[in-house]
């Protein structure tokens, strides 16, 4: 095995071996005087400002890059306005939002997501993905990304009348998940480089995660519904959330819930576990669990009699 001392990481190792991975990896990782970041054999190889080394092993820091980059994020990260979810877009793909109107009490105000609400309903008129993208994440805007779960289909090319050929290839279908973010477009372009660095990898990220998992989400939600005998559920559940009034706090998640149907007077709701306090951290869990008891979601807000349950 050699010990040599790799001194130019590739683009793909410098992703990985960061002082926040190791630290990630490491809790008790001291990321301060750092000088260098290196790689030796199976460890990667920390140079401080006193001139000591510190080893740490790769496999960790790799392991901690990969499901910090494949982390859920909660379940109001990537709602729009009005708790939009991913809307349908051309080629395969769709339009995420960044949750900016749930990430604190004013973020409704903020331009961002104003600019989301003007623009929410205008995208589909665009059918350039270089453009979207452009407007989706620009220096000045930051509003989400383009993202295609099941592979962006690249648009056809246009049709050549002088050309011989009678038969026109419909373009490909690239079956690979795609998002226009950062992380994944930086995965995507050094590819050969965290292949070799990660066995069996394939390109992913924050966005992709949360989409497959709003996917399921809306799934079990019509399983849920459907399976009730008139078609009209009997047992619903009413989610409200309030975003918090800080920076440091979380939101607040509250439910409601009947075996009466959606349209019930308030009288028929309770309050689902009055004790306990819910964040925005919970949503997901609760979601799922209250689906698999039968129960389908259903925004408060949408539901006008339980108005007067929830103070503002
Ligand atoms: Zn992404």
């Amino acid at each position: 095995m050699s010990i040599q001392t790799q001194l130019e990481l590739n683009q793909a190792q410098a992703s990985i071996y960061t002082r926040t991975n190791i630290r990630r990896a490491f809790q008790d990782f001291d990321d301060t005087s750092i000088t260098g970041i290196y790689l030796r054999g199976d460890n990667c190889l920390v140079v401080r400002s006193d001139g000591s080394e510190q080893t740490y092993n790769r496999q960790l820091i790799k392991a901690a890059y990969s499901s910090y980059t494949n982390r859920l994020k909660d379940f109001f990260s990537y709602l729009g306005p009005n708790y939009r979810g991913p809307s349908v877009w051309h080629n395969n793909a769709y339009i995420l939002f960044k949750g900016w109107n749930y990430t604190h009490a004013l973020g409704h105000l903020t331009s961002n997501s104003q600019l989301q609400a003007h623009w929410a309903d205008k995208f589909i008129h665009l059918s350039d993905p270089a453009k979207v993208t452009a407007l989706l994440q620009s220096d000045q805007t930051d509003l989400g990304h383009l993202i295609a779960p099941d592979g962006l289909r690249l648009p056809n090319r246009p049709i050549d009348l002088d050309s011989d050929m009678d038969t026109e290839e419909e373009a490909p279908v690239m079956g690979d998940p795609w998002c226009s973010c950062g992380s994944y477009q930086r995965q995507l372009s050094n590819l050969s480089d965290f292949a070799s660095e990660i066995q069996g990898f394939r390109p992913w990220c924050i966005h992709l995660t949360w989409f497959n998992k709003y996917r399921e989400l809306l799934c079990k939600r019509t399983e849920a519904r459907n399976s009730s005998p008139s078609g009209t559920p009997e047992k619903c559940v009413a989610w409200w959330y309030a975003p918090p009034s800080d920076h440091i706090s979380d939101g607040r998640f509250v439910l409601l819930y009947t075996n009466s149907g959606a349209q019930a007077p308030l009288s028929h709701w309770r309050t689902y576990k009055p004790r306990e306090i819910f964040t925005q951290n919970d949503a997901w869990d609760l979601f799922f669990n209250m689906m698999e008891a039968g129960y389908v979601p259903f925004p408060g807000t949408s539901l006008p009699q339980l108005k007067a349950a929830i103070k503002k």
